[in-house]
Formats: structure tokens, C-alpha cells, sequence
């Protein structure tokens, strides 16, 4: 039986490594209050195989067929995100549009959804990802649901028909779809790509620390076998480069940048790489209260907020570092629930719950970008 151990002073956990079939996990602690050498643990899932089976298994209620019938209060593999994907553009194409902006390291296709009514060029646009890293499942899971509510919402919500009628949201539901692919078929707590290492049998790179931004410094390895591998240079994951970019292409017209993680019940914004206040700080900490204010208001459920670095921990060549010097003056990293009860296993039964709070954040943060923030352009670019 495998256990999952957890220790008391930490504030939220990593379980990285199983290290063999006889309840040991490995873990890391990656927010604590104190640096306290001495590591207590308790357990909180007594059978993780059984958890993880829960969650892969075939169901009969795993819906995929049509549109209609599509289950969102379930985990999708990739092929069923893929289908769906062209289900949604298909029957939508007054709302939607899809296409690839390149490809895997495995040759996957690399999709985007265009949501936004074709009412005028040049809308200012909102870019969101999802399954960065392959084991947070919600996250893949969160892109879905927004597409699917911004859809059917957009008939009777006002707010999301304003939203649908001056900007575009491009949404990448599987960032890595080869480490997610890899989270189902082998490994359910693989974060990084799967690219080879010329030197080291280890594969895989840290999606979140390969964008070209103080690239492999503080909190990024050098070491391929490191969940929190660098990589070999920036943009060496076609994955990263492919996005970063479509990005520069479209900077002048994407005015937010979010990316969808978990877990840790946190909404971070630059800079990850110092403890430095960004220049538009107010306009940014001003969205990122209103929408943590939002997503409170669904069921009471707290998430911090701050620049990643004092928040969460210092992190390197991120992508929220990446896209704000980029220009993209609203930058957000989101770490969705829990803060380690379950952690990457969060159970179906709260995909629904989950998803609504997230989405009136995001519906926050969006609809700001409609309204003026008075901040020094002069001091742009921001790093
Ligand atoms: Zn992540």
C-alpha cells in the first residue's frame, strides 16, 4: 500500500517521488512557515494506489461523444480533450476558433481555442494555459469548463457577453501534452516535458523554468534528473518556444497573461525570480484582490495573493516573469486547490466547485482590462 505523508510545518507539500511500493513517498516542502529541522509527518491518503485508480479507471460515465453528453466533472486524457476540442470548434463557429501553434516534442499538435466574437480586428485579448505542469489535472480540467461557460454563458450572462464582445480569450487547455499523456499512461506525478537528455538517462524539463528570463538561476536546477530542470537553454522545449512565440507575436493585443497550476490556493503575479515591486504594482494587486474577492464569494474558500517570490517561493525563468518583461502588463500564475489534503489527486467530486470559484476570478480579472488603471507607461518595459 502506498501512503502519502505530509509534514506539520509545512504550509502547502509537494509529493514528488514515489520511492517504491512499500509506503514511502518522498516530499518537499515548498511553502513553510518555518525552516524547522526537524521533519514530522502525517498520513493523509492511506491508499494512494487507490486514489489514483479512482481517477484513470474506465467509467462508463466518462462521456465523450457528443457535445452535450461531454462529462467536465471528470479527468480527460488527451485524446478526449483533443476530440472535444474539435467538437466544440465544429459546433460553435460563431464563437470559436482553432488551431496549432506548433508542435510537441513528440510531435503532438499543440492546440489553442480562439473564444471572442469576430465583432471587430484588433480586440485586446487575454491568453490562458492550463497543464504546464502534466500532474495538475485541475488545470486541464479549468480550461474545459471555461470554454464550456463562457459558451453557454454567454446567451443569458451579460457580463461574459460583454467579455465575449470586446476581447478574445486564446485557451490552451494542455500546455505539455506530452508529460500529460505521460501522467496517464505511466507516471501520475510526472511534472515536466519528456524530451530527451544527451548525458543523462533522466528526461523531461521544467516548463515553468525555460522561458528566457534570468533563465537557471534561483529556485531552477541544472541538473537534467530535477523536477525543476531548466533545460539545456531557453526555449530548448518546443513547447515553451512555440507559445512564447505566438505571445510576441500578439503582444501588442494580449493585455493578461494567465497560467492555471496547482496546488496551493494562491493568485501570483511577478516577479518570481526577486523580491522586487513590479512598476504597475497597484493595477496588478488591485485585479488580483478583486478577483480573489470574486472566487471567495462562491464558497468561502481563502487563497493568498502576492508577487510569486514572497508568496510561493523565488523561481526563475518562469513564464509570468517572462510574459510581464514581454509586455503583458497583467501577468498571473494561478495554484488552484487544495493546500495538500489531497494536492495533485484532487478528487473529482470537487472538479465542479473548483472550477466555478476559478472562473469568477478569471471573469474579474478580464473584465478590469475593460476599465482604465492609471500607471507610469513611461517606466514600461517592466524589467
Ligand atoms: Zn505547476
Amino acid at each position: 500500500m502506498l501512503q502519502v505523508t505530509q509534514t506539520s510545518q509545512c504550509t502547502v507539500f509537494t509529493c514528488s517521488y514515489v520511492n517504491d511500493k512499500s509506503a514511502t513517498v518522498c516530499l518537499t516542502c515548498r511553502s513553510c512557515l518555518s525552516n524547522s529541522p526537524f521533519f514530522m509527518h502525517r498520513v493523509f491518503i492511506s491508499n494512494l494506489q487507490k486514489e489514483i485508480e479512482k481517477q484513470t479507471g474506465y467509467r462508463s460515465s466518462r462521456k465523450r461523444r457528443s457535445e452535450s453528453q461531454y462529462d467536465y466533472e471528470v479527468y480527460h486524457t488527451l485524446e478526449e480533450i483533443q476530440s472535444w476540442m474539435f467538437v466544440i470548434n465544429r459546433t460553435h463557429p460563431d464563437l470559436v476558433d482553432m488551431f496549432s501553434i506548433g508542435k510537441s516534442y513528440e510531435g503532438k499538435p499543440l492546440y489553442v481555442l480562439q473564444l471572442g466574437k469576430r465583432s471587430r480586428p484588433h480586440k485586446k485579448a487575454v491568453w490562458i494555459d492550463c497543464g504546464v505542469h502534466a500532474r495538475e489535472w485541475i488545470g486541464p480540467a479549468f480550461c474545459q469548463w471555461f470554454v464550456k461557460e463562457a459558451i453557454n454563458s454567454y446567451q443569458y450572462d451579460s457580463v461574459m457577453r460583454r467579455l465575449l464582445n470586446q476581447l478574445n480569450f486564446y485557451v490552451m487547455p494542455v500546455f505539455n501534452v506530452d508529460g500529460y499523456q505521460f501522467s496517464w499512461t505511466t507516471d501520475r506525478f510526472w511534472r515536466k516535458t519528456r524530451s530527451k537528455n544527451h548525458k543523462f538517462h533522466c528526461r523531461g524539463v521544467d516548463a515553468n523554468r525555460n522561458w528566457k528570463v534570468k533563465w537557471c538561476d534561483e529556485g531552477a536546477s541544472f541538473h537534467p534528473c530535477d523536477d525543476t530542470y531548466c533545460g539545456p537553454f531557453p526555449e530548448s522545449e518546443p513547447e515553451v518556444k512555440a507559445v512564447a512565440k505566438f505571445l510576441r507575436k500578439h503582444k501588442k493585443r494580449i493585455k493578461a497573461y494567465i497560467s492555471i497550476h496547482a496546488y496551493a490556493q494562491m493568485l501570483l503575479y511577478p516577479y518570481s525570480y526577486k523580491y522586487a515591486t513590479i512598476p504597475n504594482f497597484d493595477c496588478v494587486e488591485s485585479a488580483a484582490h478583486n478577483a480573489v474577492t470574486a472566487l471567495y464569494s462562491a464558497y468561502g474558500v481563502k487563497y493568498r495573493y502576492g508577487p510569486a517570490s514572497t508568496t510561493l517561493y523565488v523561481s526563475s525563468g518562469s513564464s509570468i516573469d517572462w510574459a510581464y518583461r514581454n509586455g503583458i502588463p497583467y501577468a498571473f500564475a494561478f495554484e488552484l486547490r487544495d493546500t495538500g489534503h489531497f494536492g495533485f489527486l484532487l478528487p473529482e467530486s470537487l472538479i465542479n466547485p473548483t472550477c466555478t470559484e476559478t472562473m469568477r476570478a478569471v471573469k474579474a480579472i478580464a473584465l478590469g482590462l475593460l476599465k482604465k488603471c492609471e500607471t507610469d507607461r513611461s517606466r514600461f518595459p517592466y524589467i
